[in-house]
């Protein structure tokens, strides 16, 4: 689950790490009344999940509480893309306004877990404010990565080679170690997956600063903290993907493809997208169906797949264990006739009952094709869409 930059503020600031002062308000009035409060140049930030904001007009420098309700005016309701978002961009409707830090020093900071080596690390780097892969192209000896010991965290004399990389002032030095242990604090006890403040500000006059903040939290942690639960904003995430979390399905979107691909498990659904790829064509989307799943969840997973503007072709890959291949097939057959699709099925359907699953497809409306195994599934493909092109 991903935070917004407000809501990563407030915990940042719960664990001692500086943050500008600021409010987030739905309304260019109050963004005005927020601009009074503070003296002098001030910041109003546009909140999605998603950063990229500055090079896209989504934060923006005022200097006077008119400017905060012009500008919140224009900001607040609109869509903002950036190159992170995708070509549909996201919904602004909340904005930040914090007073302007004045900086010196830009510094990129997060945390988050190596999937190879399994344990935290910390990245940093001199070059803070821009992206980090941009600094990873152009610059990668100023990338500084510091392994931790799930066991032993984030140890002082690694926060001292960090600072000591760093080149901050020598005055500031003992504060920024100790604003790291307090991230990497907040990262472990709040379950994170991430936490990424990029920039970490040296101000002019020697103080550090947060001055933007992202943090997403492991999903499966979440039952363990139920006041971040409540900060999950449904605005920020795609309607189709929205619907099969509503479900527990786990539904990914993907950019440039035509086929809706509705799998059990993880891995079939790498394979059955090699598949696709293999057939010269993008999936548009997988849809994993999980292991028990009911009619009920089959018949949505379904109507998500389908309502996918973009998907021509819907391939079925099933090896049926716990999931037992009729339930799906009639869960597919029944959302097909409320929905009256046509959109052509290709189908590999094994294990339990695939036999009466299969028949049950068969016997339907829809326009269904059952194949063997997946590389008959591919050539099929590739017949379907060469004759619609
Ligand atoms: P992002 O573009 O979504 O990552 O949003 P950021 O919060 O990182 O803002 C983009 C850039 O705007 C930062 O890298 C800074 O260079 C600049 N910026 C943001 N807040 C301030 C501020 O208070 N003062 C100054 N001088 N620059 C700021
Ligand atoms: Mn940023």
């Amino acid at each position: 689950m991903n935070l917004h930059e407000y809501q990563a503020k407030k915990l940042l600031a719960d664990y001692g790490v500086p943050i500008p002062k600021g409010k987030v308000t739905s309304s260019p009035e109050e963004a005005e009344i927020i601009k009074k409060e503070i003296s002098g140049k001030a910041i109003i930030k546009a909140q999605i999940h998603s950063g990229g904001r500055g090079k896209s007009g989504g934060v923006k420098l005022i200097s006077s509480s008119e400017d905060a309700y012009d500008s919140a005016k224009t900001i607040l309701g609109s869509n903002l893309i950036t190159y992170q978002t995708g070509p549909k961009g996201l919904p602004v409707n909340n904005v930040l306004v914090e007073e302007a830090t004045n900086i010196d020093k830009e510094i990129y900071l997060s945390v988050f877990i190596d999937n190879d080596l399994g344990v935290p690390i910390v990245i940093t780097s001199t070059q803070g404010g821009v992206e980090i892969e941009e600094i990873a192209k152009n610059s990668p000896e100023k990338i500084f990565k510091t392994i931790c010991s799930p066991l032993v965290g984030l140890s002082p004399y690694k926060l001292r080679d960090i600072s000591m990389s760093l080149s901050i002032p020598p005055s500031e030095i003992s504060h920024m170690e100790k604003i790291m242990g307090s991230i990497y604090k907040l990262f472990i006890e709040k379950d994170c997956t991430l936490i990424e403040i990029n920039p970490l500000v040296i101000t002019s006059d020697n103080k550090i600063v947060a001055v933007d903040a992202k943090i997403n939290i492991d999903d499966d942690a979440l039952f363990r903290h139920p006041d971040l639960q409540e900060l999950n904003d449904p605005t920020q995430q795609e309607v189709l993907e929205k619907r099969a979390s509503d479900f527990d399905l786990s539904y990914v979107k993907l950019e440039g493809g035509k086929i809706g691909c509705m799998v059990n498990g993880a891995g079939l659904a790498m394979a059955t997208m090699d598949i696709t790829k293999w057939a010269g064509e993008n999936p548009a989307n997988f849809l994993d169906i999980g292991g028990s799943a009911s009619e009920k969840k089959i018949k949505e997973a379904f109507k998500i797949i389908d309502d996918d503007p973009d998907v021509e072709i819907i391939l079925v890959n099933l090896f049926a264990g716990i999931a037992r291949a009729d339930v799906v097939a009639n869960g597919i057959v029944k959302a097909g006739k409320e929905t009256q699709s046509t959109t052509p099925i290709v189908v590999t359907m094994r294990g339990t009952n695939s036999e009466q699953g299969l028949s049950i497809l068969k016997n339907s409306e829809l326009d269904i094709t059952s194949v063997e195994d997946l590389a008959s599934a591919a050539k099929i493909l590739k017949n379907k869409l060469s004759n619609t092109e």
